[in-house]
C-alpha cells in the first residue's frame, strides 16, 4: 500500500481500481484554458463530466491524466471534473515536447526542484498535487532541451520515489536513449513506463525495453499508423511471452481539445480527435477487451492489466 496524489487528495494505491494509465481530460497549450477557453468549444466542464461519468458507469475508476504544463494543464478544471464525475484523476508533472525559447537555458536541477514542489506542495496557487512524473521525446530524438527535462524528471524521481511515464517514439527506438539517461541518473527502471509502445509491432525492440525492467504503456487506441487489431495482437503476444505483469493498455484519449475552424469558416461541434474515436474512454471495453478475450485472455488477465499493473507501478513492487 502507498498513497498517491489524486487531484482531489491522496488515495490508497489499493483503491485505484480499474485504471487507464495514459489519458487526457484536456490538451491545449499552457494557459489556454484560462485565456482562450472558447477555443475548446462550448460547455467544457459539463462535457468532460458527462464523458467521465460514462467511463465510471462502465467500471473505470481511475484515469492517469498525462497533461503537463506545456500541454495546458488546468488543475482546477481537473478537480471540478473529478468531483463532478465521481472518478479518480491523477495528474502528472514534468514536461512534454514544447520547451519555449525563453526556457532553453534552464537547468535540470532547477526543473527538478519545481517538479518536486508540484509533487509535495502542489501546483502553485492550487491545492492539487501531482501524482506521477512525465518526460518526452519524439521523432526528433532527445534534443538538448528535452534531455534537460528528462534529467530533471529523473532527479525528481530519485528524490521522491514517484514513478515516471515516458512519451516515446518507438519507430525511432528513442527509448534506448531515454533509458540510457535514466541509468546515468540512477533511476529505478522498474518504476518507469515507456509509453506509446504500441505504435510499433517490433516485438524485438519491445522485449529489449522490458529486459531493462520497464513497464510498457500500450496506450494508443484506436491510434494511427498501426491498426487497432495489430495493437491487440502485439499486446496478446507480449502476454503470451510472459510480460503481462508489466503492460498498461490505455487510449491516449483527449476529451477537451481545440475545435479547429474548417475551410468553409465553420467550427464543428466536436474536435478532430473526438471524431477519430467516438467511443472515447470506452474504446477499451467496447473493442479491445472483447478481442483480447476472444484471443484467449481471461478475466484474471484483464484484472492484471488494468488493476494490478497500475497499482504495482505506483507501489514499486
Ligand atoms: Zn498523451
Amino acid at each position: 500500500m502507498s498513497y498517491i496524489n489524486s487531484v482531489l487528495g491522496p488515495i490508497d494505491s489499493a483503491d485505484l481500481g480499474f485504471t487507464l494509465m495514459h489519458e487526457h481530460v484536456l490538451v491545449a497549450a499552457s494557459g489556454l484554458s484560462k485565456s482562450y477557453p472558447d477555443l475548446l468549444g462550448p460547455d467544457r466542464e459539463a462535457r468532460a463530466i458527462a464523458t467521465l461519468k460514462r467511463a465510471k458507469a462502465q467500471g473505470i475508476d481511475t484515469l492517469l491524466d498525462a497533461t503537463t504544463f506545456d500541454l495546458g494543464r488546468d488543475p482546477e478544471l481537473l478537480q471540478t471534473v473529478a468531483a463532478g464525475a465521481g472518478i479518480n484523476l491523477i495528474n502528472v508533472t514534468g514536461w512534454w515536447l514544447d520547451v519555449p525559447r525563453f526556457m532553453l537555458g534552464v537547468g535540470a536541477n532547477q526543473m527538478a526542484d519545481e517538479f518536486i514542489r508540484d509533487l509535495n506542495e502542489g501546483f502553485r496557487g492550487t491545492t492539487v498535487k501531482a501524482g506521477m512524473l512525465k518526460c518526452a521525446a519524439d521523432a526528433e530524438g532527445v534534443t538538448p532541451a528535452l534531455e534537460t527535462m528528462a534529467r530533471a524528471v529523473a532527479r525528481a524521481h530519485v528524490q521522491t520515489g514517484v514513478p515516471i511515464m515516458v512519451h516515446s517514439y518507438p519507430a525511432g527506438q528513442v527509448a534506448r536513449r531515454q533509458i540510457e539517461i535514466f541509468r546515468e541518473e540512477g533511476v529505478d527502471l522498474t518504476r518507469v513506463k515507456i509509453d506509446h509502445s504500441n505504435d510499433t509491432t517490433d516485438i524485438e525492440y519491445l522485449e529489449w525495453i522490458l529486459a531493462q525492467g520497464c513497464f510498457l504503456g500500450l496506450d494508443r487506441y484506436p491510434g494511427r499508423l498501426v491498426s487497432p487489431h495489430s495493437r491487440t495482437v502485439t499486446l496478446k503476444r507480449l502476454m503470451d511471452l510472459g510480460y503481462g505483469e508489466r503492460l498498461c493498455p490505455s487510449h491516449d484519449c483527449i476529451c477537451l481539445h481545440i475545435h479547429n475552424e474548417q475551410a468553409d469558416g465553420s467550427i464543428p461541434p466536436e474536435h478532430d480527435f473526438m471524431r477519430s474515436n467516438p467511443d472515447q474512454y470506452l474504446y477499451m471495453h467496447r473493442h479491445v477487451i472483447p478481442e483480447l478475450m476472444a484471443m484467449g485472455a481471461t478475466d484474471a488477465d484483464i484484472h492484471m492489466l488494468f488493476v494490478d499493473n497500475p497499482r504495482r507501478l505506483f507501489e514499486g513492487r
